[in-house]
């Protein structure tokens, strides 16, 4: 399944930005905090090429330093890395709201949003929302005169 290992590695590229933008972390740590949000911890061999392609794309950027005396390679965001984060996330709650606001549409006359309820009509083949009846007689009106 091609097309759902990239999906996986989408969504593993989007929480790698998410998480490196609240603060820097080192590969492990990523790891383990990634398999906490998605419910499924990914390999290694997943998310260091994932990171070394963040790194060639001039997103993420790599220190070493040592603690505990081991040396751990620190992974944090550039400006870049931040930008492209920040802009996902419009993304993505975009999508958000229109996955949990479905009822939420706009009067196909006068524009005016219809929350719930409303008056839909099916106009050449397809349905349309309005506010009333009466902007669907208006928007039908407008449509035989054009
Ligand atoms: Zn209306």
């Amino acid at each position: 399944m091609v097309g759902e290992r990239e999906h996986t590695t989408n969504l593993t590229k989007f929480y790698t930005l998410l998480l490196l933008n609240e603060a820097p972390r080192h590969g492990y740590e990523l790891m383990t905090e990634l398999g906490e949000k998605m419910g499924k911890k990914p390999s290694a061999g997943q998310i260091y090429p994932l990171l070394k392609n963040l790194k060639k794309k001039g997103l993420v950027t790599c220190q070493t330093t040592i603690v505990g005396g081991k040396k751990r390679k620190v992974y944090a965001l550039t400006r870049e890395g931040r930008k492209t984060s920040a802009m996902l996330m419009t993304r993505f709650s975009d999508l958000v709201s229109i996955v949990l606001e479905p009822k939420l549409t706009k009067c196909a006359h006068c524009g005016c949003k219809v929350y719930e309820g409303g008056h839909r009509e099916r106009i050449k083949g397809k349905t349309l929302m309005f506010c009333c009846v009466h902007c669907a007689r208006s928007y039908k009106r407008h449509l035989v005169h054009n």
